[in-house]
Parts: structure tokens; C-alpha cells; sequence
């Protein structure tokens, strides 16, 4: 059951060769086995699962299933959910139980989905390795001396894991393709505006955007299908006729033109992840497509310009975090401002502090033009790169990420180095156009250590996501990078 694709877990639940609650209960015992070690949820709350589970199981036998009810799935905890904590990694949302679902999750329960717990997560989904969470590290279960990359850590980890049958994330800069890389899973973060915020915790609101993650291509169409559409209470949701995102899965890649940025195979690539990146281009070319060399000439400048960006917009984002009506509040004060203050302090890690100063010096009076505006007028560059380069090819493939999973605590104190885990993922971002990342081949192992998976980044025009995940399944279909599982999990 664990290696089943949501299609045949589907299939099994409405020929009710299992039922709900039996498939939800092997998942919980799954975790209460595994998730000590790996830390990938913050809250299971097996009582509630079972309940939305019998509930699935009545839909079942009456005849009225959607794709995806009966099917365990498990939530970022940036999402809130109704009557379950939401803490979003941080300790200033410890008790915070939400009274009101995001339109993620409504999507997901009105398709009959079981929620299984809320995995976990950098705080407030600020990090590269998911070493910034409140509770804990996650780790990686191909090595649990490693990092599952982040901030949607908890959810990569759970799906390799095999502790869900996929996963929600959210990607500001590269948070599901990042981790899905690290972890030899699949994601997808599709084109902004193509999947509502509402209910998503705000990190920064021109670059957030939810997706799903799961082990292939043809499982992220299915979850991709429950979670987009319209949504009025996002403003920046489209309005757009429902696709369905599977329609284009199994149309053969000849005639693919598949574009090579030059800038994403320079400098700072390790070996390992270049090899197996160059293998799955081979692949691409035998089932059919070309191979373009593209220029992305200001990519460069795409990691500076989002942390300009992102913690200017994160600066006005968690200032609705001060102890007042939810969240966190210090316990000893003496007026209204110290207890702001203390409450903030205290109910704030490290990473979330520096973002908020960072943010709020680059929208200062005298600073706003050189920084905010500058990085703005960089981000238009960068996103007209992408229009080049979408005129000479279809796709955009290249590594996810530089290196695959490093070791826990290897990067804690050089904030610089943890933010270039992201040099090739946040452009996308910048742009707002959809990117994903499936498992493409491991490092070689060494001293012992197993070798780390690698993911294919690919890079979408704007609205592509059909076409993105039918070049993904067919190179699933050729190759099985995505069906391996960590050894003794
Ligand atoms: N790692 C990046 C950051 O720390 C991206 C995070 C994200 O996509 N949420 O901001």
C-alpha cells in the first residue's frame, strides 16, 4: 500500500478493497513508528484523522467518491485548518487553533481527503533546511545526519518516508522544490496565482505559492486538480476555466524543446548533482526532445533581489504577530509597548528577527529607493529573461538545487550560504512562473554515507503546468529515480 500511486489507492478504496479507515490507521501506525526519529510533523491527531477517514468510508459506500476521497494526505503546518494547531514553525503560534479552514484544505475535505496530521516546517517558513522550526529539525530518512532542505522539510520528509501518501507545500522561493530535491520526491509550485493564499499564512504575499508534493508527476496532476481554481477571498487568485492537469500525461515528448540556462551549469554546481542532471538530459533526448542553450543573463542577481524583496513584504506581514488578539504573549510586562516588544522578542526565533530587520531597514525613509525599488526594477529584468527564453524553447530544465542534502547544523551560522541553497529556484519565483522538481539520480556514496538523491528542476511558461508534469511523467515512465526508498524506512 505504500508504494501505490494515489490512482491505484483510489482505485483499491472505491473497489473497497480497503477501506479508509483501515489505509488511515496503517499511516498512523506508520508514524507513531517513525516520526520520533524524523521529527516530520508537528501535530497528529489520530482521532480526528479517523473521523474524516469513516466519513470518507460512507462516501465510499454511497457511491459519490472523488479522486481523492479516502486518501490520507498530510498539510504544511502554514495552512490553517479548523480545530487543528497551526503553529507555522513558531513558538508565537504554539496555541493557535485555527477557527477557519485555508482553501487549500477546504479543497482537500470537500474532495473527502483525510487529513493526517500537519508536518513540519521553517518558522514561518523562513529557512533552506528546516533547522528554523520551533520544534525541531527534520531529517532527512535517505541519511538522518542530514537535512531534508525547506521550509516544506516536514512534508519531503513524510512523503519519502512513506508516513503520508503526499503532501501539501508552499514555495516563496524554492521551499517545494527545494526539499522535494533533497528528499528524491516530487513537487510542483505552479504559476502564481493559480492556487488561493487564503488561509495560508503570510510570508511574502507577491511570492507565495502553494503546491503539492507526492512521489511522481502523475500523483502531483491528481492533488494539483483538488487544490487550484478561484478562490474571491485571495485577490490575487485567477479567474480562469478548471483545467484538468493530468490531460496531457501521457502525450509523447518528440518535438520537446527543452532550453539550458548556461548560468544554472557554472560555478557553484557540485559534481554530483551536474552528472545525474546531464543523464536525465540524455534521457529527454532519447524519448524525443531537443536541446536548446538558453541565457538567463540576471539570474544572478535573483538571490540578493529576494532578500530584499522577501523581508520587506515579511516586515509588514508578521507585524500582526504582537500578542494582542492570538499568538504568543510574554508573560510579565509593564505597558502596552513593552509587552509588544516582549512578546515579539521572545515569540520570534533568530531567522524570523533577522528577516523582520532587514525588511523594515530596506523600507526606511532614505534606504526605500536604494534597496526596495532597485531589487523591484531587477525583478521586472529577471522576469523578461524568462520571456526570452520561453521564445526559443517550451521548457527550462536545470538542477534544482546546488548540492545535494548537507549535514545537519553545516550551514547554521552562515546565513549567506544557507540562502544560496536557492540560487536556482527563486527566479521562478521572481517571475512568478510554475517550476518543479522530480528525482533525477543520487551522489555518489562515500565514507559510508549513502549517496543523496538530486532533483530535475523544471521550469514552465506561465499556465504550463500540463505540459511541465506530461515531460515528467514520461521521463518517470522511462526511469524509476521516483519509485526508490530510503534503506530500513
Ligand atoms: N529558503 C528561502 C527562504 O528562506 C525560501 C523559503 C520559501 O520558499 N518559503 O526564504
Amino acid at each position: 500500500m505504500f508504494e501505490s500511486s494515489l490512482q491505484q489507492l483510489g482505485s483499491a478504496l472505491r473497489a473497497r478493497q480497503i477501506s479508509s479507515v483501515e489505509l488511515t490507521q496503517l499511516y498512523l501506525d506508520r508514524i507513531a513508528k517513525l516520526n520520533p526519529e524524523l521529527n516530520a510533523y508537528i501535530t497528529v491527531s489520530p482521532e480526528t484523522s479517523l473521523a474524516q477517514a469513516r466519513a470518507a468510508d460512507a462516501r465510499l459506500a454511497a457511491g459519490n467518491a472523488d479522486a481523492l476521497t479516502g486518501i490520507p494526505i498530510a498539510q504544511k503546518d502554514i495552512f490553517c485548518a479548523k480545530g487543528w494547531l497551526t503553529t507555522c514553525g513558531s513558538k508565537m503560534l504554539h496555541d493557535f487553533v485555527s477557527p477557519y479552514d485555508a482553501h487549500v484544505i477546504a479543497r482537500f475535505n470537500d474532495a473527502g481527503a483525510v487529513n493526517l496530521g500537519k508536518t513540519n516546517m521553517d518558522e514561518f517558513a523562513m529557512g533552506s533546511s528546516n533547522e528554523t522550526s520551533h520544534y525541531g529539525p527534520v531529517k532527512n530518512p535517505w541519511d538522518q545526519a542530514r537535512v531534508p532542505g525547506g521550509s516544506s522539510g516536514g512534508s519531503a520528509s513524510a512523503i519519502a518516508a512513506r508516513l503520508c501518501a503526499a503532501a501539501t507545500g508552499t514555495d516563496t522561493g524554492g521551499s517545494i522544490r527545494q526539499p522535494a530535491a533533497l528528499c528524491g520526491i516530487s513537487g510542483l509550485k505552479p504559476t502564481y496565482g493559480v492556487v488561493s493564499r487564503y488561509g495560508m499564512i503570510a510570508f511574502a504575499s507577491s511570492l507565495d505559492q502553494a503546491g503539492p508534493m507526492a512521489r511522481s508527476a502523475e500523483d502531483l496532476a491528481l492533488l494539483l486538480n483538488a487544490m487550484a481554481g478561484f478562490d474571491e477571498r485571495d485577490s490575487t487568485s485567477l479567474q480562469r476555466d478548471k483545467e484538468d492537469y493530468a490531460r496531457d500525461l501521457a502525450k509523447p515528448l518528440n518535438g520537446l524543446r527543452i532550453g539550458l540556462p548556461k548560468e544554472f551549469f557554472a560555478e557553484g554546481l557540485s559534481g554530483d548533482v551536474a552528472h545525474a542532471v546531464e543523464a536525465a538530459i540524455a534521457e529527454y533526448r532519447k524519448l524525443g526532445a531537443t536541446v536548446v542553450e538558453i541565457s538567463l543573463p540576471n539570474s544572478k542577481l535573483s538571490v540578493p533581489v529576494y532578500y530584499v524583496l522577501a523581508p520587506a513584504e515579511a516586515s509588514s506581514n508578521l507585524s500582526r504577530f504582537d500578542g494582542v488578539r492570538y499568538g504568543y504573549r510574554a508573560p510579565d510586562y509593564t505597558d502596552l509597548a513593552d509587552m509588544y516588544e516582549k512578546s515579539r522578542a521572545q515569540g520570534f526565533g533568530a531567522e524570523v528577527k533577522r528577516r523582520i530587520m532587514i525588511g523594515t531597514y530596506v523600507l526606511s525613509h532614505g534606504y526605500y529607493d536604494a534597496y526596495y525599488l532597485q531589487a523591484q526594477k531587477i525583478r521586472r529584468l529577471i522576469a523578461q529573461d524568462f520571456t526570452e527564453a520561453f521564445r526559443q524553447c517550451d521548457v527550462i530544465m536545470g538542477p534544482t538545487a546546488p548540492s545535494t542534502a548537507f549535514k545537519l547544523g553545516e550551514k547554521g551560522d552562515d546565513p549567506v550560504q544557507m540562502y544560496l541553497s536557492d540560487i536556482y529556484t527563486i527566479a521562478v519565483n521572481l517571475a512568478g512562473l510554475p517550476g518543479m522538481s522530480i528525482p533525477c539520480g543520487f551522489g555518489a556514496a562515500n565514507n559510508g554515507n549513502p549517496g543523496m538523491p538530486v532533483g530535475l528542476q523544471i521550469i514552465g511558461n506561465y499556465f504550463d503546468e500540463a505540459r511541465m508534469l506530461n515531460a515528467a511523467h514520461q521521463y518517470q515512465l522511462a526511469t524509476d529515480w521516483h519509485s526508490r526508498a530510503p534503506n530500513g524506512i
